[in-house]
């Protein structure tokens, strides 16, 4: 397909012309677009006009080298197109490991704030995603994907946290360790959120390209994934029978309260 049929059916799902508009995509499930993945990535942007901004996940997802904005390549996890995307002219990378690229009108606050500890706190990419009242494209990827919900995690104050590490460039020029607990795990339960979005007519789908695509504001994903966690904060994790090690390990991080991941919620107003 062309780029501008392309950007005619991301504007049929419901993007709108300046919208902030965070993407997750596996281009295998989009394609053939003419121009690869630079023509998905320029459909994008005319879905969005000059007045839109394009954001994607650009993290190196390597915790032993530092990182570097202007040369260390994305994940590959993350695919071909968000590793072409931070590469492009004009487009804006977060200057730490845990970086998003984003192009148009909001890319500079949304990729300013220093290195967030755990990685998707209210202060960091997916966090000014949600403050901007933006919305979240899943393309040819499920909700598995979805860092969103790793924000609500967050916010939802959930028990879990695994210990992790990264590596930074120090003052002195020398790698420096640094740990951090991160609300983690298999991530496969992230796709409750297909069945609890469309319950409240908040995620629209089609197809885009090959692929099936989901679109929801990211308020709409916080909102519901915070009140499900309020009912059950292991909403997220394989129940014990499913066998699987990273939910058993993140269930197993619960035991102790001073290794759980930190709210970042403010304290609640006291009550005379
Ligand atoms: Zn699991």
């Amino acid at each position: 397909m062309i780029p501008s049929e392309i950007a005619a059916q991301v504007r049929g799902l419901g993007v709108l012309a300046g919208d902030v508009l965070l993407v997750h995509t596996s281009f295998r499930a989009v394609r053939p677009v003419e121009g690869g993945p630079g023509g998905l990535l320029a459909a994008l942007r005319e879905a969005l006009g000059p007045e839109g901004t394009l954001v994607m996940p650009s993290w190196t997802g390597d915790d032993a080298l530092p990182f570097d904005p202007s040369s260390t390549p994305a994940s590959p996890d993350l695919g071909i197109v968000a590793d072409t995307f931070w590469r492009q002219h004009g487009v804006v990378r977060s200057r730490h490991e845990f970086a998003f690229a984003a192009a148009g009108p909001a890319a500079e606050r949304i990729t300013s704030d220093p290195l967030p500890l755990p990685p998707h706190i209210p202060a960091s990419p997916v966090g000014r995603v949600h403050d901007f009242d933006g919305k979240v494209l899943l393309l040819g990827v499920g909700h598995d994907a979805n860092t969103t919900l790793h924000l609500a995690e967050l916010i939802a104050g959930v028990p879990y946290g695994l210990a992790k590490h990264l590596t930074v460039r120090g003052r002195d020029g020398r790698p420096k360790r640094i740990e951090y607990r991160e609300n983690d795990h298999c991530c496969t339960r992230f796709a409750l959120a297909d069945e609890w979005l469309r319950d409240r007519g908040a995620q629209r789908e089609g197809l885009v390209g090959r692929a099936r695509a989901r679109l929801v504001r990211s308020r709409d994903v916080v909102e519901v994934a915070v009140a499900k966690l309020a009912e059950d904060p292991l909403v997220f994790l394989h129940p014990p029978e499913a066998g699987c090690a990273e939910c058993d390990e993140a269930r197993a991080s619960c035991a102790s309260p001073e290794t759980s991941t930190p709210s970042p919620r403010a304290a609640p107003p006291r009550t005379p």
